[in-house]
């Protein structure tokens, strides 16, 4: 069987993944503007717009959904969210964040600005309820919902023991450890979710922000 692969791509402070094995899906598309970048680290993997499959929101924010309307023009792939975080994508407006601590309090300021939470608003063509098979895609994965950061939120779990998890786990600062969302619209159910996680077992999980990190370390988020 063809291994997994998993491509992180940096931009400016959002991952976005590629992940590739008898497919390829885009997990995440960063801010508003994102797309040359995304498509270009896609090129230096030997991928052609044409063969994204999928293109997979963790979430309805603008820095992960931000640049899903023109990569859906550009590569022709569907785009597949969480119907709870459907409304976000259609308005192009990420709401207003739930800060959870000081840091998430003070980083609000900026990231509620008018400007960060908007994007060029799209219609979904997938809408996750349960889960999602990414067999069809030709990757060995699933989408589960992970809610709590927003209502919306899902991880990938991957046959090879990984998973992309969106905000459900935040990058401390300064000790840039795993911990908590600075943002969460309900903090009990970010914990669940990361329970769910954790039973996983995953070795690596791959974050929006940061990371990655190993299972050990998502053992120590309190
Ligand atoms: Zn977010
Ligand atoms: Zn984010």
């Amino acid at each position: 069987m063809t291994p997994i692969e998993v491509h992180p791509i940096r931009l400016g402070i959002a991952n976005a993944y590629l992940v590739r094995q008898e497919g390829t899906i885009l997990v995440d598309t960063g801010d508003a503007g994102s797309e040359d970048a995304i498509l270009e680290a896609a090129k230096q993997l030997g991928i052609a717009p044409g063969d994204i499959r999928l293109i997979l929101l963790t979430h309805g924010h603008a820095d992960h959904a931000g640049s899903a309307s023109s990569l859906r023009t550009m590569t022709g792939a569907k785009v597949a969210i969480h119907r709870d975080d459907a409304e976000k994508l259609r308005s192009g407006n990420q709401g207003r964040l739930r800060a959870r601590c000081i840091t998430g309090r003070i980083l609000g300021l900026f990231f509620n600005a008018k400007k960060k939470a908007h994007y060029p608003p799209l219609e979904p063509d997938i809408l996750i309820t349960d889960s999602l098979d990414l067999r069809t895609y030709g990757v060995d994965g699933t989408v589960i919902p992970t809610p709590g950061h927003t209502p919306g939120s899902v991880s990938v779990i991957l046959g090879d023991n990984e998973a992309i998890v969106g905000d459900l786990i935040f990058p401390s600062i300064p000790s840039e450890k795993p911990g908590l969302p600075f943002w969460a619209d309900d903090s009990d159910e970010v914990n669940r979710s990361i329970g769910i996680i954790r039973e996983q077992q995953p070795q690596k999980i791959y974050t929006g922000h940061g990371g990655p990190f190993s299972g050990e370390e998502i053992d120590t988020i309190r």
